[in-house]
């Protein structure tokens, strides 16, 4: 059995089916990690990925290279393209690597008694060499590897809502402390009923925050 299919297995297990993005995901992370001379998958914790959309491909991507989410060694940025950013944490070097536009009419092209097109592209995607299928861009990244990781052990509270921020999410407005939420980047509105929650919730933290204060 080629590596391949092994990869290709246990992403469809993880998925439920296989499809021509998990595929698709598969070959970003192989040459991903070829380009930086990376085994697959990335036991020595060298790589750190950039996602630029969800969905089936950060599947294929995670099964090729044991980046996931949880780990925090794959980010989704979610710009709604099939593409991803490897960084080399030893060298620190990136590379943008993009499947080429063309790629649905190649796979047509080689498997051309294919019962459908997505038939097709499942499996010309496991064989189309990677300079006829995806385009490598080395890039430089717009946000420091620092900002990126962060530090994982660190976390404050939000001087607003009081909840707890970790890894490094705070904004500082003024002298507070706040978490997005609450610094106007937030993606959801606290119905009425919850804010008054919130606001005991709050004012009982800062209570003990001011005894806390005391004792010193
Ligand atoms: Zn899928
Ligand atoms: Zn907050």
């Amino acid at each position: 059995m080629t590596p391949i299919k092994q990869i290709l297995e246990q992403s469809a297990a993880g998925h439920s089916h296989l499809c021509p993005r998990q595929v698709l995901g598969v070959r970003l992370g192989l040459l991903g990690c070829e380009t930086f001379g990376i085994e697959v998958p990335d036991k020595e914790k060298r790589l750190i990925i950039i996602m630029e959309t969800d969905g089936c491909a950060v599947d294929g991507v995670s099964a090729a290279t044991g980046c996931t989410v949880g780990n925090r060694r794959l980010r989704v940025l979610d710009y709604g393209k099939i593409a991803a950013t490897f960084v080399d944490m030893q060298s620190a070097n990136a590379i943008r690597i993009v499947p080429r536009i063309d790629i649905r009419e190649e796979a047509q092209r080689w498997v051309a008694d294919a019962e459908c097109k997505w038939t097709a592209q499942l499996k010309a995607y496991q064989i189309i060499p990677n300079n006829e299928l995806l385009d490598v861009q080395p890039v430089t990244l717009s946000i420091s590897l620092e900002e990126l990781l962060s530090k994982p052990g660190y976390r404050v509270n939000c001087s607003t809502c009081g909840e707890e921020i970790i890894n490094e999410r705070e904004v500082y407005l003024e002298d507070s402390v706040l978490c997005r939420a609450c610094a106007g980047e937030s993606y959801y509105q606290l119905r009425v009923e919850e804010k008054q929650t919130a606001f005991r919730r709050n004012e009982q933290m800062n209570r003990l925050w001011m005894a806390g204060e005391d004792c010193e």
